[in-house]
């Protein structure tokens, strides 16, 4: 069977009420591909709220989550929680928890562990800085970021990677589909090797960095991008294209 095209729209810190209702609205009304897995993370505290306008195709997630259930952890959330606001999805390990927040592989692994664990989907977000790719060590960053994940997961089923090269998020400068295209058979290889072939032929590989209305039909194309995570163009419209980019 063939991978469900997988498209998650990362709001990060933004968005307002007023906001988050015009986006919803936009995407209830348009055309979306029924062939199309579709998730929008907005900020924890609009979780409930986007959950409760959204129509039933578009899932939520949160954008991080920690690795016990309660507890003296003052400003983190649990997976219980999100899934108490109605996100079945969480976003974890991205380049933005791992390079403004500190956090490491080993940390990332076990949250990746524990909200799967509570029954959680989890984008797991692996990617190299511009100074790894242009010191030729891409593959060396993306295998110890996924090894550890590995080492953390028993089923991989509700697990969906999301390969973001750090130097295309939010720069506006993204992969060439070759580019994004050569990382992801990598990483497919790599879970053939390290995990098992059929691992490997399910799991889905999303692409983030920069991707738009405008270059999300060409990236679609590549056999081993079964999908996107966006940042910036989840706020737009254009989000639409992106979600058809397969269509
Ligand atoms: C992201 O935040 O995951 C991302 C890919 O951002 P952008 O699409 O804005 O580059």
């Amino acid at each position: 069977m063939g991978r469900k095209f997988f498209v998650g729209g990362n709001w990060k810190m933004n968005g307002s009420k007023d906001e988050i209702k015009k986006i919803v609205d936009t995407l209830n009304a348009a055309s979306l591909n029924d062939n199309t897995d579709i998730v929008v993370s907005p900020p924890a505290c609009y979780l409930e709220y986007t959950k409760g306008l959204a129509s039933q195709k578009i899932h939520t997630a949160g954008q991080n989550s920690y690795k016990v259930a309660k507890g003296a952890f003052t400003g983190d959330l649990s997976p219980q929680m999100l899934l108490d606001c109605g996100a079945d999805w969480v976003i974890l390990g991205h380049s933005e928890r791992r390079n403004v927040f500190g956090e490491d592989d080993q940390l990332i692994a076990e949250k990746v562990s524990y909200a799967l664990e509570c029954g959680m989907s989890v984008i797991a977000c692996i990617g190299e800085k511009l100074e790894e790719r242009e010191a030729g060590k891409t593959e060396e960053v993306v295998f110890k970021q996924i090894e550890a994940i590995a080492a953390k997961v028993t089923n991989w089923d509700k697990v969906v990677v999301a390969y973001e090269p750090v130097w295309a998020i939010g720069t506006g400068k993204t992969a060439t589909p070759q580019q994004a295209q050569e990382v992801h058979a990598q990483l497919r290889k790599w879970l053939k090797e390290k995990v098992s072939e059929a691992v490997a032929n399910s799991t889905r590989i999303v692409y983030g960095g920069s991707v738009t209305g405008g270059n999300c039909r060409e990236l679609a194309q590549s056999p081993d991008i079964d999908g996107f995570l966006v940042g910036g163009a989840s706020l737009k419209p254009e989000f639409i294209e992106i979600i058809n980019a397969k269509a």
